[in-house]
């Protein structure tokens, strides 16, 4: 019998060093003891388990801690530039992608137009390009804890499967187990949304709220919800699809057929159409930005009318999940910081208007355009650091 390789793969995949990984990223720096204890793993077991992650590279000794007589035990802390993760943003008009250091920092990008729509050359022609980005990148392959997918529309994350994306044009696509097959890798595939507010957990704010809500919007409009750190799905993964919800009574024809949903309000195309019927101007994404900065009555009134029903939207989910915090991706978190804060305050006025005492913080999606994409590593890192939750990253462990 060929001899096991003790590669980091393995040993990344192995569940007793994964929760010794984990522990230590949960944790910081530990002692051998400290992670017996936590992790209930023999004190042998540990040892035989550090030595072999020390020699991986993944982790290494801090420092020695402090102690009661005796030799001083070594400090160990998991060496986070050792560990890489793929994400990746699959839209009809471009495949962007990453490889980022447990860190979030980037080790390589690449974006290209996707061709084809068609799944089966899609998946085909985007495993191939992330073995390139691998290869380029330069990194070991057992350093690598998986791919994760942030796709629009509904997902079922348990199965890898794409149900239904408008934008792409597909149904019922094993995405995960088609893209496993050719990568050898554990795949994850999650809604655009859930992966943007991910993004904020991992690669956001120093402390990140517990519980927040990021509004992705731009085209398609939908919530990610993080409720006490976790993403919450909702049963058929279906939760957060607030974007034809009619909020405006009366408010402008949207494309569902009803009126005054939050989509029409804050989808630029169509803004971008109510801005050439108000005015008789064509104005692209950009210009038109530029005009409501300056100032311009038409551009300004489109704006505000976004304002609005973001505020309506923000103010309804703020109260519904009690979330400290909403983050507004897309172009309409970035265009200025007066305008979200101008949706805080009337977020902040309904709250008060109710009796409830407390504050709601909104703000602009803190990696901006990449918001997305981050989250979709953030993804792989979320399921590997939380292994009780049902999704395939526990169909690749093994013991050895
Ligand atoms: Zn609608």
């Amino acid at each position: 019998m060929r001899r096991r390789r003790l590669s980091s793969t393995s040993l990344i995949r192995s569940y007793n060093a994964t929760s010794i990984l984990r522990t230590l990223h949960a944790k910081g720096a530990c002692t051998r003891a400290e992670l017996a204890r936590a992790t209930g793993i023999s004190p042998a077991t540990v040892s035989r388990i550090v030595n072999q992650l020390a020699e991986a590279g993944l982790i290494q000794v801090k420092a020695l801690a402090a102690s009661s007589g005796g030799r001083r035990p070594a400090l160990l802390e998991i060496d986070q530039t050792k560990l890489h993760v793929v994400g990746v943003e699959l839209r009809r008009d471009q495949v962007a992608m990453i490889l980022v250091n447990l860190r979030g920092e980037a080790i390589r990008r690449a974006a290209y137009p996707p061709g084809t729509l068609q799944p089966e050359a899609l998946v085909t022609h985007l495993a191939q390009r992330i073995h390139r980005l691998i290869e380029e990148a330069a990194v070991d392959r057992g350093s690598l804890l998986g791919v994760g997918l942030a796709v629009a529309g509904v997902v079922n994350r348990a199965e890898g499967r794409v149900v239904r994306s408008v934008n792409l044009g597909w149904a019922q696509v094993p995405l995960a187990a088609q893209l496993e097959e050719r990568l050898e890798l554990p795949v994850l595939v999650e809604n655009d949304a859930n992966a943007a507010a991910l993004s904020e957990v991992w690669f956001g704010q120093r402390h990140p709220p517990a519980n927040l809500i990021f509004l992705k919007t731009e085209a398609g409009v939908g919530a990610g919800i993080v409720l006490e750190h976790q993403l919450f799905n909702g049963p058929r993964g279906m939760a957060g699809e607030i974007g034809h919800i009619p909020l405006i009574p009366d408010g402008h024809p949207c494309r569902c057929g009803q009126r005054g949903c939050l989509e029409t309000y804050v989808n630029v195309r169509d803004v971008l159409k109510r801005y050439t019927e108000l005015t008789g101007r064509e104005a692209d994404q950009e210009t038109f930005f530029r005009r409501a900065a300056k100032g311009e009555p038409a551009a300004r009134a489109l704006v505000e009318e976004a304002r609005q029903a973001l505020t309506l939207a923000s103010a309804h989910v703020a109260l519904l999940l009690d979330v400290e915090a909403i983050f507004i991706g897309g172009v309409w978190g970035a265009f200025s910081p007066a305008f979200v804060q101008e949706v805080e305050a009337g977020v902040q006025r309904v709250i008060d208007q109710t009796g409830l005492e407390k504050s709601v913080r909104v703000h602009g999606a803190s990696l901006g355009a990449d918001a997305d994409l981050m989250g979709a590593t953030g993804l792989v890192i979320d399921s590997w650091l939380t292994p009780h939750a049902p999704d395939r990253s526990e169909l690749v462990r093994e013991s050895w």
